[in-house]
């Protein structure tokens, strides 16, 4: 299997199985945001504690697979993590598709690597990048509120 097919594989499995679908007890934060362009939804929802680390979140979505394989990846990524690590991979996820860069951050594992790598491919398709920036928008803007 070359990379590209594993690419899609991840996507299609994210998209069809979405981690964290739902909504989580006691949540403290949370944003909602919606693409007209393609009909997609989603509403991100998380709980911060006291060490300013996401110990829950989830999301309600619907719409296309890569905007629910892109919000599945989101929310295995981050959470049980900090604040500082949520900026730096939002931002590194967000510059991998607009600006094609590489992610750098070294505190994930290979296969986390390899899953948020999967969405690379969308950099080809303006129409499709908002699809799979729009959780992590959302996520930032849950984290924002008070
Ligand atoms: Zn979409």
């Amino acid at each position: 299997m070359d990379l590209k097919e594993l690419y899609q594989e991840i996507i299609l499995d994210h998209g069809k199985n979405p981690r964290n679908k739902g909504k989580c007890k006691d949540f403290t934060n949370d944003a909602k945001a919606h693409n007209p362009l393609c009909g997609d939804k989603v509403h991100i929802y998380l709980k911060l504690n006291k060490e300013k680390q996401i110990e829950d979140l989830s999301f309600e979505g619907e719409g296309c697979a890569i905007s629910l394989a892109s919000a599945s990846i989101l929310t295995e990524l981050v959470k049980g993590k900090d604040l500082s690590f949520i900026k730096k991979i939002t931002e590194e996820f967000l510059n991998m598709l607009k600006n094609k860069t590489k992610i750098t951050i070294n505190s994930i594992t290979p296969d986390q690597m390899t899953t948020i790598t999967s969405l690379s491919g969308v950099q080809e398709f303006p129409m499709r990048v908002k699809c799979a920036t729009m959780a992590w928008h959302t996520l930032l803007s849950a984290l924002e509120k008070k």
